[in-house]
Order: structure tokens, then C-alpha cells, then sequence
């Protein structure tokens, strides 16, 4: 009989795979509770489906999508960049591997940006339902899939609210159409070599043609998922206007656009799709609204429906890492007892969810105000792509930690990819610094300061009286700091790091009859808050 060496017996994580066979929806009952909280004005009718449908897509993340997204992250899976064809000519093209493609075929067939379109769908396609779509997209990590959906849900927006009859004729169809072969094939290209936060120091030209069509010549620094049809931004020829223009990849006549693909970015992760540099050579363009308004439209269309995506991006990431970090917990043993059982990684647990309530809870809050076009979703938005994003980053490293070297593995665990989507989320679409002055600049602004008052006045008149001076005490010191030019500027993370504990205190009472998951963690947020922790440093446990 051969000796088995003991050191390769089966052990605590033989066959282990983290999360994967979960259903992700269902793991994530804050989501739910968050989502129902907020639609309060529909019917239980709409809210069964609305459940079932994210259920559907909860089980195609834990198997099928996770197992994709998993075989095209992996060298010799990557899109490439096709500049050429075999006799020489330019093509300029993305060839993705067939998983990417696949992954990217199930999300379009799930409705995740179109379900509206299909036929079986009756109820309406309300922005919640979408952004809870977002969210679990995103514990696929981007995937190469979630920043394509970000960006084809902007356009579509774009092209149904300021689109001329032919731009819609021409291109809804392929965005949005159920048996559309182009999967999320849609960009944004606004940031240049010269910079992304100020889009009014863009150098790319755009020169109006006796057709009533554009020429563009210039640059754009990042282009992510090069496809069939694009927005971009260029100066109008002899202005300081910055215009919003429509690309295609193919000319009116059919031909190859003037859009040369210069270099595939080097990018650390959000590796399931390409970004890329491109260069504009008398490129073809339509203009998309009025080209005085440019900069207005591409805020209200693209960048609104951008930053909510990536707020989604962090709650997905967040979400992600909490299940594979609770999956590993119950499963690993250390010193004769499973890790869940060890007080400390209760409390990193209950820490980590405590975020993920409070801000799941704001986050469908905003919203639901943002449908409403209300004031204070002014202001909730752009502090929630800061908040959002930061915190992802932390709790991913978080979950990695909890994984001991085995959390640090790209072939063990998801979560080394999800951390490096989760950074990538903390640039993009704005960087913390022009995210937190945008969410100041709104706070100060009239209608929205009163909005905030009201709002505080509403969900703190039933509060307790402990939990109600604290969020006054927090809310009198972001008031001194935002009247005072220097500290508004020099303290713009620290005041947003004030303004997410009011909202968070707040809907986390508001939670508490209602979203039981949730208003669990609403004692651990009060001493959080009370004692000004900060994650990755803990609050003293009770
Ligand atoms: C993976 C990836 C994909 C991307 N895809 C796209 C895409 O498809 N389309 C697109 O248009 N862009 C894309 N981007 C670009 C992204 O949106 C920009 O990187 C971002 O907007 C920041 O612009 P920037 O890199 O030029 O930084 P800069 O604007 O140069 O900023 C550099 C630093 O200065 C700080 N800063 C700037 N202004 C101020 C200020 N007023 N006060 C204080 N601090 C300030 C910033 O916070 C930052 O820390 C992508 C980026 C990444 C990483």
C-alpha cells in the first residue's frame, strides 16, 4: 500500500469556491429590503416581479456568469486591438474572447438595459429596478460588462431625450432592440491628454459642414469599449462652446469612420473590456442636442446615468466581497475552530455591513429622488459616487484580509479583481477631489440647503433623542465648514465623510420598521459614529 502523504490529506477547504453556486440576490438581503423600502408607491404586483426578475439574474451570477467572467480574465483571454486587416487596411476593431462575448449576449438577453424593449415585461422599467440590476452586475466585479451598460444606458437616455428622429431611427435599434447582435457596444469619450475633471480645456475640434454634419480632429485619452456608436465632446471650431457629438464607427456611406485606435490601455483592472487611446481624423459626426448646451446635456444624460452606475459599482463590489468573505469565514478553521466563531472577525464582518446597509439605504434613497428630479439627489449623487467608490476599495481589502494569503490569489479568490475594478471606480466618470466639491457646491446651493433641512426636520422627528443631537452636532459642524472658502476646499473628503453619517444615521432609523437586515446594524453605526471611527480602523466593539 502507498503512504498517503499526510500533508496533501483532504482539508477544511478541499473543493472550496468561494461564493459561486449562490444565488447573489438572495444573499444580499439588504438589497431587497433597500429596493421595497424605496417603492413604497408600487404595487405588490410589480414588486413580486421586480423580486423574481433580479432572482433570475442572482442565479446566473453565481453560476453560469461567474464561471465566464472567471475564463475571460485570464492571459490569452483579453480583448485585443485589431488596427489592421491581412492585405493592410485599417480596421480598427475589438476582438473579444467568445466568453466575453457570451457573458456580454446573457446580460443583453436579461433585459439588464433594455428590458422595457421586451415583449414578457409588463410593468414599467423604473430606474430602481435598473440601478438594483447595476448593483448585481456589479459583484460580477466590472466584468467587462458593467461600464458598457453604464455607458449604453447613458446613450440611450441621450438619444430619446434630445436625439432627432433619424439619430433615433439609426441607432435605438441597435442599442436596444432584443434581437440587436451589438452587446452594450456604446461609449463616452470626453477625457484628453490635457485632462478629464475640466472638459472645458478639451483641444478636439469640431467643424461644421454644409451637410449639417461634423468633422472632429483631435484626441481622447481613454476610450473604453470602442464599438458601433458613441458620444463625445469637442470645442466648436473658433468658440470656447464645448459641443456633444454622435459618432459611429462606420461612415453614412458605410465606410470606416476617421476614429483611429491608437494603443490598448495598461490598465490594472476592469480588464473584461478594452480601453483604448484614439485619435480623430476628420471623423464623422452628427451633433446630439444643441451644441450650446453640450456641456449641460452631457451632464443631465451621460454623466448622471454614468455616476449612478458607478455608485452601483461600488455597492456591487461591496456586496461581493461581504459573500465571498462570509462564504471563506464559515468555512475555514484556524486553530480547531471555524474563523466565523473568532469575536473579531464577527466584529470585521459586522463592521463591513454596517457600510453596506447604510449605504445600500441612501443609495436607493438617491434614487428614488433622482427619478423625482428633487433637489437633494443633487447633492446625494455626486457624494455617493465618493463614498461609495472609497468604501468598495476598503471593504475588499477588508474580505482579501479576512482570506489570509489565500484573499491575495487571483486563481483562489475573485476578490483581487474585484479590488482592482473597485479602485478603477474611484477614478472614473470623476475623481473623489470633483465628485466631493460637486456634492459641496450643491449642498450650498438655496433650494437644495432648504431640501436638506426638510429632509433632516422629516426623519429626525421620531428618532431618539441621542441619535437625533448627534446628527444635528454632525450636521452644525458641515454648516461651519462649507461657509468658510478655505476649509470648504481643504476638508472636502472630511465633509463628505460628515454628510454620509447624517444620511446614514437618518435612513438607518428609517429602516428600522421596515428593513430589519438593515436596521440591525443601526446600533454599531451610532458608536461608530460616536467615537468618529474610520474603516479600516475599528470602532470599539460594545
Ligand atoms: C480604466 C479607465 C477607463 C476610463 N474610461 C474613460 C472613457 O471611456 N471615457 C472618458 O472620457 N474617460 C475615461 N476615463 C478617464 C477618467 O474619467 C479620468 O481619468 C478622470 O475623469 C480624471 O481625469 P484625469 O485622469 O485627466 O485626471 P486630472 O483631471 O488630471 O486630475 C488629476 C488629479 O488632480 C485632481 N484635481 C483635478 N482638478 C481638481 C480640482 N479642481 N481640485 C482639486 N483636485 C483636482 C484630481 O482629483 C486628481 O487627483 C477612464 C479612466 C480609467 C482609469
Amino acid at each position: 500500500m502507498p503512504t498517503i502523504n499526510p500533508g496533501l490529506q483532504p482539508f477544511d477547504l478541499t473543493g472550496y469556491r468561494g461564493a459561486s453556486g449562490k444565488n447573489f440576490f438572495t444573499e444580499t438581503r439588504v438589497l431587497a429590503e433597500a429596493f421595497r423600502l424605496n417603492s413604497t408607491n408600487q404595487t405588490p404586483d410589480y414588486l413580486d416581479a421586480v423580486n423574481s426578475h433580479l432572482s433570475g439574474l442572482g442565479t446566473l451570477l453565481g453560476g453560469r456568469i461567474n464561471e465566464l467572467t472567471i475564463a475571460c480574465h485570464k492571459e490569452g483571454k483579453w480583448g485585443e486591438l485589431v488596427q489592421y486587416d491581412n492585405t493592410g487596411n485599417r480596421i480598427d476593431e475589438i476582438r473579444y474572447a467568445p466568453e466575453q462575448t457570451e457573458l456580454r449576449k446573457i446580460f443583453y438577453d436579461y433585459g439588464v438595459v433594455n428590458l422595457d424593449c421586451h415583449a414578457s415585461w409588463r410593468h414599467e422599467f423604473s430606474l430602481q429596478h435598473r440601478m438594483a440590476l447595476a448593483i448585481l452586475t456589479n459583484m460580477n466585479g466590472e466584468g467587462g460588462v458593467a461600464c458598457p451598460l453604464a455607458m449604453t444606458e447613458g446613450l440611450i437616455h441621450a438619444l430619446r431625450a434630445i436625439g432627432t428622429e433619424e439619430q433615433k431611427e439609426k441607432f435605438l435599434p441597435l442599442l436596444t432592440s432584443p434581437d440587436s447582435p451589438s452587446h452594450f457596444m456604446a461609449g463616452q469619450y470626453v477625457t484628453e491628454r490635457v485632462g478629464g475633471s475640466n472638459v472645458a480645456a478639451n483641444r478636439t475640434v469640431a467643424t461644421p459642414q454644409s451637410d449639417g454634419s461634423w468633422r472632429l480632429n483631435g484626441e481622447k485619452w481613454f476610450c473604453s469599449n470602442p464599438g458601433d456608436v458613441w458620444v463625445t465632446t469637442a470645442k466648436v471650431a473658433n468658440t470656447n462652446t464645448i459641443g456633444l457629438f454622435l459618432v459611429s464607427r462606420l461612415r453614412q456611406d458605410g465606410s470606416l469612420n476617421g476614429c483611429r485606435l491608437l494603443r490598448k490601455k495598461d490598465i490594472i483592472g476592469s480588464k473584461g473590456k478594452v480601453t483604448v487611446e484614439s485619435l480623430y481624423e476628420d471623423c464623422e459626426a452628427t451633433q446630439l442636442g444643441r451644441t450650446a448646451h453640450g456641456l449641460a446635456n452631457l451632464i443631465r444624460y451621460i454623466l448622471r446615468t454614468s455616476r449612478l452606475h458607478v455608485i452601483c459599482g461600488g455597492l456591487g463590489h461591496i456586496s461581493r466581497a461581504i459573500i465571498e468573505a462570509e462564504s471563506y469565514i464559515a468555512q475555514r478553521e484556524a486553530y480547531g475552530k471555524k474563523l466565523a466563531a473568532f469575536p473579531s472577525v464577527q466584529q470585521t464582518i459586522a463592521e463591513l455591513k454596517m457600510l453596506q446597509a447604510s449605504l445600500m439605504l441612501i443609495s436607493f434613497r438617491a434614487f428614488a429622488l433622482s427619478d423625482a428630479e428633487h433637489p437633494l439627489a443633487l447633492m446625494l449623487v455626486p457624494l455617493l459616487k465618493v463614498v461609495t467608490t472609497q468604501y468598495s476599495a476598503v471593504v475588499a481589502k477588508e474580505a482579501m484580509i479576512l482570506h489570509g494569503g489565500n484573499g491575495i490569489l487571483g486563481d483562489f479568490s475573485v476578490l483581487p479583481r474585484i479590488l482592482n475594478d473597485a479602485i478603477i471606480n474611484e477614478t472614473w466618470e470623476g475623481t473623489h477631489a470633483l465628485l466631493a466639491e460637486h456634492a459641496i457646491a450643491a449642498a450650498r446651493r438655496p433650494k437644495v440647503a432648504a431640501a436638506w433641512s426638510e429632509y433632516l426636520k422629516a426623519e429626525t422627528a421620531s428618532m431618539p433623542a441621542e441619535t437625533k443631537t448627534l446628527v444635528f452636532e454632525l450636521h452644525e459642524e458641515a454648516t461651519r465648514l462649507m461657509a468658510d472658502d478655505f476649509e470648504r476646499d481643504a476638508n472636502r473628503m472630511y465633509l463628505c465623510e460628515l454628510m454620509w453619517r447624517i444620511f446614514a444615521l437618518c435612513e438607518t432609523q428609517r429602516a428600522l420598521q421596515h428593513a430589519p437586515e438593515a436596521a440591525a446594524y443601526a446600533p454599531l453605526l451610532q458608536s461608530f459614529v460616536e467615537q468618529g471611527a474610520r474603516l479600516p480602523f475599528r470602532a470599539r466593539a460594545a
